[in-house]
């Protein structure tokens, strides 16, 4: 006999698709054409003088987002993972370096240091805030850590006030990846710039977005002038700016286009709506999932905020005697089908701690021979499962993630989500249970 879940052939309680993201405008399409009018799509020179940092439409976007959230200095760069090398880069480190790094993040938060032939080195994080637990970032502190990768993901902030009193303590640098919780602060300024720099994505996934690029934020001149210099060809044009340090002043070509540009300054006016937006499907779904004993939802720290890059839950497993995989597939099963990843209602684990993967397992990074991870003979570099506990059991059996607090949904949409986590819990039993200990 059939069940009342769908997934045991039950009515679901939505099969209407979700409405598609829609993240351009008439706005943008105005600004591109303006831009191609012009037909100047790129001004940088990789050559001392006024164009070295870009033509006018790439300035404005930077003074812009300056304005908006107020750094002394944003940088704008074709993606996010290349301005995260630049941020590695203008901050000094090199061979035998180590940085500090959450695991429980996008893959190149961790790699960039090995672009540069350092090496990361990973602690836990918070169960509460799924963000480094400045208390372990400490415990993996050597005479080689040389900086701090803060994550703030999901859209929630880190500990930034435990993690700039170790990075005091030890005179460390800290640099924020900041991708997923753009508009977010921390003790009332913008995240980003908390200590010494950090960025944002504008990937199309992220909160706002030009297809690809990023932007490098920092309140310090010479770390500004150094992601400068990386961005365009540093190497160059170092004696045009008198800099005597040549650490990784060997640059490349992270610029972004004109046509980009344009979107972005229209993109940036609309991410207070959108942040907005997110908070009130979240506090909606907050509301509707705190009542169901299996499922924790986000927690804001009391000195940031939360933009909803993502709005995960912690689940336990126990309370309804139910693996993870099975109450996820089974509030799937309750909704439509996804057409992209932007439909995602009910998703698993994030990614698996980054020390799984090959790289650091196999300790193969810039070439074949072991380099960076053998720089440094005696270093005790450990990758082993085991060594972030709370990232393990969080990516193993506790978080859930839905992609849905997102424009242009509506509270009924939210409510018909949290109409399907509550027929699960409430018919649990039709579930297979946990395999008995
Ligand atoms: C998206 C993302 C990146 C990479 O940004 P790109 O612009 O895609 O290169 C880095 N870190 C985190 C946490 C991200 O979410």
């Amino acid at each position: 006999m059939a069940g009342k879940l769908a997934i045991n052939g039950g009515t679901p309680v939505r099969t209407r698709p979700f409405a598609p993201r829609e993240t351009m405008g008439e706005a943008e399409k105005r600004a591109v054409n303006e831009v191609m009018d012009r037909g100047q799509l790129s001004m940088f020179f990789g050559s001392p003088g006024p164009q070295f940092n870009g033509g006018r439409t790439v300035r404005a976007f930077e003074d812009a987002w300056c304005e908006r959230f107020g750094y002394r200095h944003a940088i704008s760069v074709n993606s996010w993972t290349t301005g995260l090398a630049a941020c590695v880069g203008a901050v000094g480190l090199g061979p035998g370096d180590e940085m500090i790094c959450s695991p429980y993040t996008m893959s190149a938060s961790a790699s960039v240091a090995i672009q540069y032939g350092a090496v990361p080195v990973f602690a836990d994080v918070d169960p509460v805030s799924f963000c480094l637990d400045p208390a372990s970032v400490e415990s993996r502190i050597t005479p080689r850590t040389k900086a701090i990768m803060a994550v703030h993901i999901f859209g929630g902030t880190a500990d930034m006030a435990g993690l700039r009193a170790v990075a005091d303590r030890h005179n460390l640098r800290l640099i924020e990846d900041a991708a997923q919780a753009p508009g977010a602060t921390y003790g009332g300024s913008s995240i980003g710039a908390q200590r010494d720099i950090g960025g944002f994505s504008l990937n199309y996934h992220k909160h706002i977005h030009t297809g690809e690029g990023g932007v490098i934020v920092t309140n310090d001149d010479d770390l500004a002038l150094r992601a400068r210099l990386i961005r365009n060809h540093g190497e160059n044009i170092v004696e045009g700016f008198g800099v005597e340090d040549l650490t990784n002043m060997v640059g490349s070509n992270y610029r972004l286009t004109e046509l980009q540009a344009a979107i972005g300054i229209v993109q940036l006016s609309k991410l207070d709506a959108i942040v907005e937006r997110r908070r009130q499907l979240a506090a909606r779904l907050i509301e509707r999932t705190s009542p169901l004993a299996p499922l924790t939802p986000p927690a804001t720290d009391p000195n940031g905020s939360h933009v909803y890059y993502v709005f995960a839950w912690r689940y336990d497993e126990n309370v309804l005697g139910v693996p993870r995989a099975a109450f996820a597939a089974a509030v799937r099963a309750e909704l439509p089908e996804p057409a992209t990843s932007d439909d995602l209602a009910m998703g698993e684990a994030y990614v698996k701690p980054l020390y799984a993967l090959p790289m650091y397992q196999r300790r193969i990074g810039l070439g074949s021979s072991g380099f960076p991870f053998n720089y440094h003979p005696d270093a005790d570099l450990d990758y082993r499962w085991g060594i972030c506990p709370t990232v393990e059991r969080l990516w193993e059996r506790e978080t859930l993630l839905t992609a849905l607090v997102r424009d242009p949904l509506e509270e009924a949409d939210i409510d018909d989500l949290a109409n399907a986590i509550e027929k699960v819990v409430e018919n649990a039993s039709e579930l297979r249970p946990l395999a008995a200990a």
